[in-house]
């Protein structure tokens, strides 16, 4: 399966790493440094995944999160958080927010794989009630 990702991420260093992990499973990968951005790349289509980073230049990526779910409902593919300041009851602001998981930076790179893997069990999952 060659997974479409979008990430949204404004920290360069942290783009990149994402990006290599991605390409590295032969995966295809779209780049938005910020809100505007993203939704220049969501106009085309919706890709497989969604990585949205909270802490964005200009709108935020929480607020964004609300936006697109209120927008599209269950028809958004899985929303990822990425979160520099994990907290504790932020996953649940998260899920609140309309994410379906989310990923405390820095993270491992097999977290990184894993909650790919756990959004990918649940995409199958709504294949096979279809
Ligand atoms: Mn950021």
């Amino acid at each position: 399966m060659k997974l479409r990702v979008l990430v949204v991420e404004d920290n360069p260093l942290n783009m990149e790493l994402m990006e290599e992990l991605l390409l590295a499973k032969g995966w295809e990968v779209s780049k938005a440094f910020d809100v505007e951005e993203a939704k220049e790349v969501l106009r085309h289509g919706f890709p497989d995944l969604i990585f949205l980073d909270i802490q964005l230049p200009g709108q935020d990526g929480l607020s964004y999160a609300t936006q697109l779910r209120r927008e599209h409902g269950e028809a958004l593919p899985p929303l990822i958080a990425i979160t520099a300041h994990a907290m504790k009851g932020d996953e649940e602001k998260m899920l609140a927010a309309g994410f379906d998981y989310y990923l405390a930076k820095p993270f491992e790179f097999a977290e990184f794989y894993r909650v790919i893997e756990l959004a990918l069990n649940d995409i199958n999952k709504d294949v096979g009630k279809a």
